[in-house]
């Protein structure tokens, strides 16, 4: 049986926590990472754990476009 995902796009991204598991970040749309855990000031609301031990490290990729010519 195959699994067609289609319109990786639309997925909603959620942002856990490591740790309790709440929910930091859920929606639709690019959030990068690293504004998360400024919201947060770097650390979960719920237990205080820091959420990305480095988030200047996540690499945001642009998204490559088939050019048809
Ligand atoms: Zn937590």
């Amino acid at each position: 049986m195959q699994t067609n995902v289609e319109e990786d796009d639309a997925l909603p991204q959620r942002i856990l926590c490591e740790r309790c598991g709440s929910i930091l970040y859920e929606g639709m749309g690019l959030n990068l990472p690293y504004e998360i855990v400024r919201r947060y000031n770097g650390k979960c609301p719920e237990c205080g754990r820091k959420l990305f031990s480095d988030p200047i490290n996540v690499e945001v990729k642009k998204i490559e476009q088939s050019v048809s010519v």
